[in-house]
């Protein structure tokens, strides 16, 4: 296989795999860089065959063979005004003869044979059929758009099944969800019915707790600035009995602590 390449510039696809190859009406090839440059002013003349280009014609080339480009562009081109189908005839004879014309004018102008002749037999043949050419093209607008609206219903189709499905799925989830919800029930009322026993028994009475501390008693919390215990410790600031300490409270502590453990343990 060739490698494929710009003619002018001689780059390859197999030096430089981005290349893009661009082909233009006459069916030549270019690469887009020298299309850029040769076409700066928007038209110019081809490298290989002279033929007066617009650099809007330029399209990148699809084909290995840039002239199977050039055939696609021109078909598309002779299909526009040759759009007459078999209805159109009353014979499939005349209709063969017709699809060959066709041909034969493709072939020609992608080969450059007899192309002015052509040219005029495809300006005389699109005045002499301008209302059934007109019809068709309106018939393929038509068809197009009852293919646009089939493929919208089909869509608005999908939608609603898609719909279904998700209301199908949310009404399984509710009954499921229901279920449990009567299943509770069920239980909650299995268990309401069985009586709760009453358990028969004194109340709770409170008794103080007494510490055994070896020693000797501890004067009560109270009595202490009457004793004059409190003389002895230093009095609370402000700041202390904002958390609730006073000073007796300290010394009822230290009291507890020099009073325990004097006596010896009788175990
Ligand atoms: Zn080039
Ligand atoms: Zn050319």
């Amino acid at each position: 296989m060739d490698d494929q390449g710009c003619p002018r510039c001689k780059t390859t696809k197999y030096r430089n795999p981005s290349l893009k190859l661009m082909v233009n009406v006459c069916g030549h090839t270019l690469c887009e860089n020298c299309v850029e440059m040769l076409f700066v002013r928007g038209s110019g003349n081809c490298v290989q065959c002279d033929t007066p280009l617009r650099k809007s014609n330029f399209r990148v080339q699809l084909f290995e063979d840039p002239t199977v480009d050039k055939e696609v562009e021109i078909r598309k081109k002779v299909l526009k005004i040759y759009n007459k189908r078999d209805v159109d005839f009353s014979s499939l004879r005349e209709y063969n003869d017709y699809l060959e014309q066709v041909e034969d004018i493709v072939y020609n102008l992608t080969n450059n044979l007899d192309v002015e002749n052509t040219k005029l037999r495809m300006e005389q043949y699109q005045r002499e059929n301008r209302d059934i050419i007109q019809r068709n093209k309106a018939k393929l607008t038509r068809e197009q758009e009852d293919l646009e609206e089939l493929l919208l219903l089909e869509q608005q189709g999908n939608e609603q099944r898609r719909l279904e499905v998700l209301q199908e799925e949310q009404r399984q989830l509710q009954a499921k969800r229901k279920n449990k919800q009567a299943l509770l029930d069920e239980l909650r009322q299995t268990v309401s019915l069985q009586a709760v026993p009453k358990i028969e028994e004194v109340l709770y009475h409170y008794k103080p707790l007494a510490v055994e501390t070896y020693g000797p008693p501890v004067p009560e919390l109270e009595q202490l600035g009457r004793l004059g215990y409190l003389n002895h410790v230093r009095a609370a600031m402000p700041q202390d009995t904002a958390g609730g300490y006073s000073s007796a409270l300290a010394c009822h502590r230290a009291i507890q602590d020099a009073l325990s453990g004097l006596f010896p343990s009788k175990g």
